[in-house]
């Protein structure tokens, strides 16, 4: 599928739905943001659907924009828009959209993604699903306003960390020079993104560094948050993002691990690695995905047990 097709598939749309990702990040709500500024500029009506609150440290792109519904408000789309989702889990309770419309896209730089829609745009060289935004908005031939410009900035900024991860390229910066030139304020945008934490989340930070467990001499570092810790510094689910970067910092690991207990039985698992170990498949044999250095999943048991499955796992691919 090109995305001159997919153009024309939205070109002869009139309302469409925008979903992105369940756990929202910043690539998939900078780049669902952007493209319904874009559709609604170009004289559609395009709402972006949610079924969580968006983060607090991307809720400034919300609040000035206001685009965002839940699935109680949504009604009658003809077309529906999936971005940055490797699968239908990662709609969740949204897929009901998918089979009321008539036209279903899916666009997203996972290798991992199961094309699950009628319409697929998979371009994993892409370091963010808002790169092929910034490529669909200029097919589609609208003018890049300031405001769906730091929508962009944030996706992009945010899935390569602020331009440093190996999935950064010439292309990538050629589009954030494109995005500057509409003059958004990247200061401003990457305290609020990178350097901006509440009190809760650097208590986690602490207590995340004392439960640090290395593996495989060194090379395999992991951490585990229990809902206990996060009761205990009174932090939300929201402040635990960003946390999954940390245990791959320590020098010589080659893996880092971060176990989120998300209730009784459910366990978030976020996998980076540095420079070898393709992490995405070993998201993909617990049923999730993502990229060959930043992957997740979620297992239904305890968070011991998760530990020691996914520990056995990683162990298995670093050989
Ligand atoms: P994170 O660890 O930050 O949640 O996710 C890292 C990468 O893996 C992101 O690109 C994210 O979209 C993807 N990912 C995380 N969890 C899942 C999951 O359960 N399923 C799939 N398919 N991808 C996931
Ligand atoms: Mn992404």
């Amino acid at each position: 599928m090109t995305l001159n097709k997919i153009c024309d598939v939205i070109k002869g749309a009139s309302r469409v739905a925008i979903l992105p990702h369940i756990q929202v990040d910043g690539d998939c709500i900078g780049s669902s943001f952007a493209l319904a500024l874009a559709l609604n500029a170009a004289g559609k009506k395009a709402r972006v659907i949610l079924e969580e609150q968006i983060p607090t440290s991307y809720a400034f792109l919300g609040e000035e924009y206001q685009f965002y519904d839940t699935l109680e408000d949504a009604d009658n789309f003809d077309t529906v828009i999936c971005l940055d989702s490797g699968d239908e889990q990662r709609i969740n309770k949204r897929m009901s959209l998918l089979a009321s419309c008539k036209n279903t896209i899916n666009i997203d730089h996972h290798i991992t993604n199961t094309k699950f829609a009628k319409y697929n745009y998979i371009d994993e060289k892409c370091a963010a699903t808002g790169e092929i935004i910034y490529r669909l908005i200029t097919l589609l031939e609208i003018e890049i306003t300031k405001e769906m410009a730091t929508c962009l900035y944030v996706a992009i900024a945010t899935d390569t960390g602020g331009f440093r991860y190996t999935n950064t390229t010439a292309n990538t910066h050629m589009i954030a020079s494109e995005l500057l030139k509409t003059g958004i304020d990247i200061g401003d945008i990457n305290r609020k993104i990178f350097e901006t934490m509440s009190m809760q989340k650097l208590k986690l930070l602490m207590e995340a560094g004392r439960t640090i467990e290395l593996f495989a001499d060194g090379k395999v570092a992991l951490v585990c948050i229990t809902r206990a810790f996060i009761e205990k510094v009174s932090a939300t689910d929201q402040d635990v993002e960003g946390l999954s970067s940390l245990p791959r910092q320590i020098k010589g690991a080659e893996v880092g691990i971060l176990l989120t207990e998300k209730e009784d039985e459910k366990v978030k698992v976020s996998l980076r690695s540095n420079q070898y170990v393709d992490v995405s498949k070993i998201a993909m044999f617990f049923d999730g995905g993502g990229h060959q250095r930043a992957s997740g999943c979620t297992l239904f048991m305890s968070i011991d047990t998760a530990k020691q499955k996914v520990i056995e796992k990683v162990l298995e691919q670093l050989i």
